[in-house]
C-alpha cells in the first residue's frame, strides 16, 4: 500500500474545501490561526512518516493533549484513578456542566474537559504544577524525538483569561471534594497543556503506543501496559470527539481524539497512527475537514478497528 500517495491524494482531494468549518473563538488566540491550513500525517512501525500540507507547521493540540495526560495520570494513579472519573461517554457538549451535579461531581470520561481536569490534578499527584508540565513536556519530547514541542503561552495565557466556563467546572468538582490540590494550580496545568503545540508529524509520532500496545516501536519507549494502551483506544473510540463520538467511530471506525484547535488524533491499532490538522471545526468542535481526511484514509486504506482482516 503506498501511503504517501493516500496521504497525497486526500490532501488534494479536499485541499479546495480549506476554510470550511467554524475556528473555535471562545479562546481569543486561537481565533487568530489561519482557517485555510490543512496538515495530514500518518505514522507507521518502523518509523516512517508520511505527510502532506501543512503537516509541519505546529498548532495548538488542545484537548488532544488529554489522551497523554489520561496516560500519565494512569501511570502514576493506576486503576484509581477510575474512582475520581467514569468512562461512559457523556452524550454532551465538551464544556457542559449538567451532569456534574447528579453524579456529585465525578465527570463521565477523561475527555470532556471536567474529566480532564480531575485527571490533570491526580497527574500533579503532590508535584507542583510545574514539575508535572516539565514532566508532560520532556515525555513528550522523547516520545517525538524532538525537543521543538513546546507551550504556546499566548494560548494558555488566552484560555485562562477566557477560561470562566472551565473555572465553574473545577471549582464545582471542588465543592465535591474531588480535587487534590488547589483550584488554580490545577487549571494552570490544564492551560498550559492545552496550550501544547505540536504539528502533525511531531502527533503521530509521539503517539505510536497507542497503535502498538503500549510501547514506541521506534523508540522502545514504554508510555504504559498492553492493557492501559486497549483501554485508552476503547475510550477514545466512545468518547473521544464529545457528543459527536459515534458519528466519528461510524465514518472513520478507528479511536480518535479531536482539539479545538483543528487537530485529530487517530490510532489504528497495530497499523499506524494518523494526525490531522484544520482549524475549521464542525458544532460539536472536531474539525470538519480533519474528520473528513481520516474518513477518506480509512476507506483507502481499509483500516478499521472492526475489519475481519
Ligand atoms: N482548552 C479547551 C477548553 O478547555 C479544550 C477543548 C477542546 O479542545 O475540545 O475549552
Amino acid at each position: 500500500m503506498d501511503l504517501q500517495q493516500i496521504v497525497d491524494d486526500t490532501w488534494n482531494a479536499l485541499a479546495d474545501e480549506r476554510g470550511s468549518g467554524t475556528p473555535a473563538g471562545y479562546i481569543p488566540a486561537l481565533a487568530q490561526v489561519d482557517p485555510t491550513k490543512f496538515g495530514i500525517a500518518i505514522a507507521t512501525r518502523d518509523g516512517s512518516v508520511f505527510c502532506a500540507g501543512d503537516a509541519d507547521e505546529q498548532f495548538s493540540i488542545q484537548s488532544v493533549s488529554k489522551v497523554f495526560a489520561l496516560a500519565m495520570a494512569l501511570d502514576r494513579e493506576g486503576a484509581a484513578l477510575w474512582e475520581a472519573v467514569g468512562r461512559e461517554p457523556s452524550g454532551n457538549p465538551f464544556n457542559s456542566i449538567v451532569q456534574l451535579e447528579r453524579e456529585k461531581g465525578k465527570p463521565r470520561n477523561p475527555f470532556i474537559n471536567s474529566g480532564a481536569i480531575v485527571t490533570t490534578d491526580r497527574f500533579i499527584g503532590d508535584r507542583g504544577p510545574d514539575e508535572a508540565v516539565a514532566d508532560l513536556l520532556s515525555r513528550l519530547h522523547n516520545m517525538a524525538r524532538d525537543t521543538r514541542i513546546t507551550i504556546d503561552e499566548d494560548v494558555a495565557r488566552s484560555e485562562s483569561e477566557t477560561g470562566a466556563r472551565n473555572r465553574s467546572l473545577a471549582y464545582f468538582m471542588a465543592d465535591f471534594g474531588r480535587l487534590l490540590n488547589p483550584v488554580e494550580d490545577v487549571l494552570s496545568v490544564y492551560f498550559r497543556q492545552c496550550g501544547i503545540a505540536m504539528s502533525c508529524r511531531q502527533l503521530a509520532e509521539a503517539s505510536l503506543f497507542l497503535a502498538f500496545d503500549g510501547t514506541d516501536p521506534v523508540t522502545g519507549l514504554t508510555m504504559c501496559s498492553t492493557e492501559r494502551a486497549r483501554r485508552i483506544n476503547a475510550l477514545m473510540l466512545l468518547c473521544g470527539h464529545y457528543d459527536n463520538s459515534g458519528e466519528f467511530a461510524f465514518d472513520v471506525g478507528f479511536p480518535g481524539k479531536s482539539g479545538v484547535g483543528g487537530g485529530i488524533l487517530a490510532s489504528v491499532p497495530g497499523r499506524a497512527t494518523l494526525a490531522v490538522w484544520s482549524p475549521g471545526l464542525n458544532r460539536a468542535g472536531t474539525s470538519l475537514l480533519g474528520a473528513r481526511a481520516l474518513a477518506q484514509i480509512a476507506d483507502r486504506t481499509g483500516w478499521s478497528v472492526f475489519s475481519g482482516t
